[in-house]
């Protein structure tokens, strides 16, 4: 066929890490600690509750911004945990998934030549949606011991072209939380500005050793200027299920509205009655910690005696694992010999970076099993 000439809009961006890690891990028949999923299913009351919704014939388009008794418990969620009433009508959309709601929410603020603040390591889906809206990312790193926040650094990347600010915490892939006074730090950089946040909130409920999520609802300042973003499938176990949220003050709002109604218009009907009914025990998101907490330590205690040296993770259902000890290859041909050779897919540390990380660190996902966390356990100890 007579080729048309295409001229990107994301050239230099290839295929998701997260996708050439789960293709490998299924070429070599590894175990798949790579991509960010669990594999056990999700509750069968859940299950139940999306069918006896199609059943019911709930299953034509929901309303643009999202089935009315999801955005009231989204909201009465918010308020409980975090302090801060969203108008169930105006300031609340259900989105598919979060990957949605953090492009929507990009694509609203960013115009051409705006700068954006990227914190590395940085989320995957982040810098093509800057770079899709015209946007210019502008890397900080987090310090390369522990994964704080640097500020000073941070405060040297803001520029009268700043437009936007990401932060994710619990953050992934390092695990490491936003605390109590990076949110005053924050606060102080972008007060009387016109700087957006986005807060990507997807891992809130993964959180470990008695610590408490921070969310970015909880300060007047950030709170008026921020896209408050959730995903349902990490906290119900259904990430196929592609269905998440954005939280916002509703002038912000509008305009988000204004750009999802044109790329998705709404989300999965029965799911989103689902979710509404299932939403109402808070115990299903608030035993989240002590569940995956129980598989962090069984993966950490099974890997401690090995030549791994294991990251400190306070949040996530992620695990970095420094390698220096064991390679000298860099991460993405380490990464490569373990799925083939050890039959253990993992994910590369550098892809979260612009420029890469030489550092040799891996991260897994501990969203397993534990008899397959134990068998991985046991395969990466013995190298
Ligand atoms: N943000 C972060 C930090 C994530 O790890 C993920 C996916 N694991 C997402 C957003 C996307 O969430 P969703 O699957 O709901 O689109
Ligand atoms: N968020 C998941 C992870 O970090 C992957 C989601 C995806 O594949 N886009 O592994």
């Amino acid at each position: 066929m007579r080729e048309v000439n295409l001229q990107s809009k994301l050239p230099g961006i290839g295929t998701s890490i997260f996708t050439v890690m789960s293709k490998m891990a299924v070429d070599y028949n590894a175990i798949n600690l790579a991509q960010g999923f669990p594999d056990f299913n999700c509750s069968d009351e859940l299950i139940e509750l999306v069918n006896h919704y199609q059943k019911k014939g709930y299953n034509q388009y929901a309303p643009m911004g999202g089935v009315q008794k999801l955005r009231e418990q989204i909201s009465k969620k918010i308020k409980k945990l975090y302090g801060r009433k969203y108008d169930v009508e105006n300031e609340i959309t259900v989105t598919a998934g979060a990957t949605q709601a953090i492009y929507t929410a990009i694509t609203t603020v960013v115009q051409t030549g705006d700068e954006v603040i990227i914190i590395e390591p940085a989320y995957d889906s982040y810098v093509p949606g800057v770079k899709a809206s015209g946007g210019i990312p502008i890397y900080v790193k987090l310090n390369p011991e522990d994964y704080s926040y640097n500020w000073e650094a941070i405060r040297n990347s803001i520029s009268d072209k700043t437009k936007l600010i990401i932060i994710n915490s619990p953050h992934n892939p390092t695990g490491s939380l936003i605390t109590e006074d990076d949110i005053k730090q924050l606060e102080a950089l972008i007060k009387n500005t016109n700087i957006f946040t986005i807060s990507d909130e997807v891992y809130e409920h993964i959180i470990f050793d008695g610590e408490k999520h921070i969310s970015l609802a909880e300060s007047d300042e950030l709170a008026k200027r921020t896209f408050l973003i959730s995903s349902f499938g990490k906290t119900f176990h259904t990430t196929g299920w592609k269905m998440g949220y954005c939280a916002a003050p509703d002038n912000l709002m509008k305009e988000f509205r204004k750009m999802h109604q044109f790329i998705v218009f709404s989300a999965n009907t029965p799911i989103q009655y689902a979710y509404a009914d299932y939403l109402q025990d808070e115990t299903h998101y608030n035993s989240l910690g002590d569940f995956y907490g129980k598989k962090r330590d069984t993966f950490r205690a099974r890997i401690k005696n090995s030549n791994f040296k294991l990251m400190p993770c306070s949040g996530t259902y992620f695990q970095l694992l420094d390698y220096s000890d064991v390679s000298k290859l860099n991460d993405m041909k380490f990464s490569e010999y373990l799925a083939k050779e050890k039959k253990i897919a993992a994910i590369p540390n550098s892809p979260f970076y612009d420029r890469g990380d030489t550092n040799k660190i891996i991260r897994i996902c501990f969203a397993k099993r534990d008899e397959v966390l134990l068998k991985a356990a046991d395969i990466l100890s013995r190298i």
